[in-house]
């Protein structure tokens, strides 16, 4: 979150307190922060994330990175007496825990997309200096764009909110790569949009398309980058064969996050051939079918490997979907941790208690933008083409229900 800090999230403080943590910091005298304020990365992290790592004080074990995660005397195929045998934790300084259980909170952020439209990558890219999502380009970043012609590559709200704070850059030539043969997507509905608050971004995004300020290359399928002496050539080469090029200063690659299951190699883990989350969640959060209001409640029965005692939480738990939500995540992790604890009651009785129109508060994010400048969703955004996922019973469209995600 910090790395991210300048970002000011869609939703409202209320839907980002955690209900066990609001009461523990309550009893330590906090103060909650207007319920219905978008706060930023930075504020969440200075109102409400510190004061909880305090009255956590040593239970907390700082700078510590885990490596790998395997069973103590077991590699993944020895089964005999495995769920008896604790879990063994490396660390990056070599040294390792014992522990019951994992709970697996270690987030996608490092893990982002690759500028290749195959999801391989480009040729050339881990020569060249690509910027994954949402720099601070009009803050700390500035220097790094005012002037340079730059490249922003993704059709959700990360790259929708970057293109427009490089707008405000004067002498920034911008160019907009997609996927997809138009960006109607990430204009959403305008006025009508289901979400009005993807609606004025796109509003405003579609403006700078139509003045020519922001330039869109639609069917970009980026194929290779090269360094030459007069910037980064990017070449684009579509299924057909059909190449398209732009040369720039920059680039931002705002093409979404990918989990990273490699410390959990060792486990035996059932996940999602196209997510990449477990199996039992991967119909509930498909981008195909949800926006992260319309996500049902789910925990412990949906986030359950055949290795058990480890659970993968929060937005790791997702894999590539972007449809995550810190309110469902907070469920999660009430629902994990009642299961350990052995109350099966509590862990099977999952809620959410989010509002049908989902939880991205336009009016107030309007009001703010005002004031304190751009709100973004989820990054990762959204998917310029289908996934091709099987349909699924259960829930209510992405459109109807809102939310703040791609
Ligand atoms: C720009 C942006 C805007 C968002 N806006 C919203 C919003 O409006 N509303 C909303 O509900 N959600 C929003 N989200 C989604 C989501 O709530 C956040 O991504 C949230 O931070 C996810 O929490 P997490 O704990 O799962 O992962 P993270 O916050 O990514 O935390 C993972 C942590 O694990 C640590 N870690 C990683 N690997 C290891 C390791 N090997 N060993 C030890 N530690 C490790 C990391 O350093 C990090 O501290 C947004 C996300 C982004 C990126």
């Amino acid at each position: 979150m910090a790395q991210w800090g300048h970002v000011r999230v869609f939703s409202p403080w209320k839907y980002n307190i955690d209900a066990a943590a609001r009461r523990l910091l309550q009893a330590g005298g906090w103060t909650a922060p207007d319920a219905d304020w978008l706060p930023t990365g930075a504020e969440l992290i200075d109102d409400y994330l510190a004061p909880l790592a305090e009255l956590f004080g040593d239970r907390v074990r700082l700078g510590a990175k885990v490596t790998a995660i395997s069973r103590l005397g077991y590699d993944r195929v020895r089964t005999a007496g495995r769920e008896q045998a604790p879990f063994m934790i490396r660390l990056a300084d070599g040294s390792e825990l014992q522990a019951r259980a994992v709970i697996d909170a270690s987030g996608t952020y490092t893990g982002p997309n690759v500028l290749g439209a195959s999801g391989l990558p480009a040729h050339g890219e881990g020569e060249v200096f690509v910027d994954h999502a949402l720099p601070d380009v009009l803050g700390t970043d500035r220097d790094r764009y005012e002037g340079k012609r730059v490249l922003v590559v993704g059709a959700g709200h990360s790259a929708a909110t970057t293109l427009l704070a490089l707008a405000d850059l004067p002498d920034t030539p911008i160019t907009w790569a997609i996927r997809a043969g138009s960006a109607a997507r990430t204009y959403g509905g305008g006025d009508a949009d289901a979400l009005p608050a993807r609606g004025a971004l796109g509003t405003r995004l579609r403006a700078h398309v139509e003045s020519g300020r922001v330039q869109l290359l639609t069917g970009f399928f980026t194929h290779r980058v090269n360094a030459t002496g007069q910037g980064v050539e990017v070449v684009s080469r579509d299924p057909s064969g059909h190449e398209q090029s732009v040369t720039v200063d920059r680039i931002v690659s705002a093409t979404g996050y990918r989990p990273d299951h490699s410390i959990a190699a060792e486990l035996r883990l059932d996940l999602d051939p196209v997510l990449g989350s477990t199996r039992a969640l991967a119909p509930l959060i498909d981008p195909n079918q949800h926006s992260c209001g319309t996500v049902p409640a789910h925990g412990v029965d949906e986030l359950s490997h055949p290795e058990a005692g480890y659970y993968a939480v929060g937005v790791k738990s997702y894999g590539r979907a972007p449809t995550f939500l810190m309110a469902t995540g907070y469920e999660q992790v009430r629902s994990v941790a009642a299961a350990l604890a052995g109350d099966w009651e509590a862990a099977r009785d999952v809620q959410l208690d989010l509002p049908e129109t989902g939880v991205c508060s336009s009016d107030l994010a309007e009001a703010q933008e005002q004031r304190i400048g751009l709100a973004t969703g989820v990054s990762g955004g959204l998917l310029s083409a289908p996934l091709p996922l099987a349909t699924v019973g259960a829930t209510a469209s992405a459109e109807s229900g809102g939310g703040c995600c791609g």
